[in-house]
């Protein structure tokens, strides 16, 4: 069922590897032209232009992007008493974790009189996107807000795609996990609309002032994601959250059932998912193979599950060892890793690049997804080589507060002149000796 690569036997470097391991046809440049037009309609038009598009996109045309505080309240109270419970799990066991990920400010002394403190303030308004267009995602609310609330942010808005079947408010399970979560500015707009309303702000239809914010987070499709990337400077933002990727190291102690099962459940979100079997064992793929057969033929979502597992973004690459399969990984840079190999936990701290790590037969991505504690935003499309997922960290900004004494200044005045001229940029070195008298010492 997956397409297979075998790699037995040869020694590919790191870029050959890059080049030919599977990955999604997902252009983002390519989608820039597209959604330029969007964002400076809404940025010359503000709300009547983020109407049009969310009619022409989203199928309704809500009449403000500002959800009424009731509806919220309203859907928390509507809640199926087990998402709800499920979701105060998800809430509290992410808050656990984001709470011991909270930086401190720190104080070096360089000299004597001479202090350097490193400081750590959070941003004051955020965007925080949970997708809704092939499947609704409550959970990312959870994985945004909490982080952002942890860090301090004092002002948060929420966005996410208006819903036909609703009559044009995001879906009541977004509109209750904000609730649960304390938020209560909600705007119901989607995709490249939603960023560019997030970054330059607007007018509501009724008046009421939709403030723009200092950075977007949360994952989305092509369109948010190109959106993002225009925007990137006016507002800051998290890394690149795309198409959903598994990939799954293993030899032959894993169990077919688990591989295949844990495979499907991302390949569910989207036909453009990545679900990549990396393995010693060709016993595995084979019995994966026809594991997949039966699973995919039963699974709710059969047609998207198909399509993303028979992409070219999807297979299997067998390798001669657990070592060679690490460099795959390593090169793949997958947005979750699951090692289901012997000594799994010894495998996984060799791993370097992966936006999320998932040890061993009992921690399914399914986990992180919903209730691990860990943060399920995580960089996509090979940017795990670099950037991380969404933490704390987000939402914070150092600042380095520099505190010398005159005695201390004196001290080092001669190596600032020093530099300043050897940079021909003198009035830097004169700034420092003004202070005595226009001596360096
Ligand atoms: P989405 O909310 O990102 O996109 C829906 C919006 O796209 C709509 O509101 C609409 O305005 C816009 N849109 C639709 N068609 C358009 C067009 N032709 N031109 C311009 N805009 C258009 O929801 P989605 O589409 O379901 O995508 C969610 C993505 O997020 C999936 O790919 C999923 O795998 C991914 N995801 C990633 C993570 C992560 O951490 N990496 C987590 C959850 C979800």
């Amino acid at each position: 069922m997956l397409n297979r690569t075998d790699l037995r036997g040869q020694v590919p470097t790191a870029a050959e590897l890059r080049a030919t391991l599977p990955r999604a046809e997902y252009d983002v440049d390519a989608a820039l032209h597209h959604v330029r037009p969007v964002v400076e309609a809404v940025r010359d038009r503000g709300v009547e232009a983020v109407l049009e598009y969310t009619e022409k996109f989203d199928k309704v045309r809500p009449g403000a992007v500002r959800v009424p505080r009731a509806e919220l309240t309203q859907a928390l109270e509507r809640l199926d008493p087990a998402v709800r419970a499920a979701l105060e799990e998800s809430i509290t066991r992410a808050r656990k974790v984001h709470a011991e990920q909270r930086r401190t400010d720190v104080t070096t002394t360089v000299v004597e009189g001479g202090t350097v403190t490193e400081k750590w303030v959070p941003v004051e308004r955020v965007g925080l996107y949970a997708p809704g267009g092939l499947a609704v995602y409550p959970s990312t609310v959870v994985m945004n807000v909490v982080p952002a609330q942890i860090a301090g942010v004092g002002s948060l808005v929420v966005c996410s795609p208006p819903q036909a079947a609703f009559g044009g408010l995001p879906h009541p399970t977004i509109l209750a996990a904000a609730e649960l979560l304390g938020v209560d500015e909600v705007w119901a707009v989607g995709g490249a609309q939603a960023v560019a309303l997030l970054a330059y702000g607007g007018t509501d239809t009724d008046g009421t002032e939709l403030a723009p914010v200092d950075i977007v987070t949360g994952p989305g499709n092509i369109y948010l994601t190109a959106a993002k990337r225009l925007l990137r400077g006016l507002i800051g933002i998290d890394a690149e959250a795309g198409p959903t990727e598994i990939a799954i190291l293993a030899d032959e102690s894993a169990d077919p059932v688990h591989v295949a099962a844990d495979l499907i459940s991302q390949a569910e979100h989207d036909p453009l998912a990545a679900s990549v079997l990396v393995t010693t064992s060709e016993q595995l793929a084979d019995a994966v193979d026809n594991e997949l057969v039966n699973r995919v033929a039963a699974t709710k979502h059969t047609e998207r599950v198909a399509e993303a597992l028979g992409g070219k973004q999807s297979g299997v690459i067998l390798v001669s060892t657990v070592d060679d399969g690490l460099r795959v990984v390593d090169a793949y840079a997958a947005e979750h890793l699951e090692i289901q190999t012997a000594n799994a936990r010894e495998v996984a701290a060799r791993v370097r690049n992966a936006g999320a790590i998932f040890v061993g037969a009992y921690a399914p991505v399914s986990l992180g997804d919903y209730c691990a504690g860990s943060n399920h935003v995580l960089p996509t499309g090979g940017f795990a080589r670099h950037s991380s997922g969404l933490s704390v960290q987000s939402f914070l900004k150092g600042i380095h507060v520099v505190d010398y004494t005159e005695e201390a200044l004196r001290e080092v005045a001669g190596r600032v002149v020093a530099l300043a001229n050897a940079e021909d940029l003198p009035a830097h070195g004169e700034a420092v000796t003004a202070r005595f008298g226009g001596e360096d010492r």
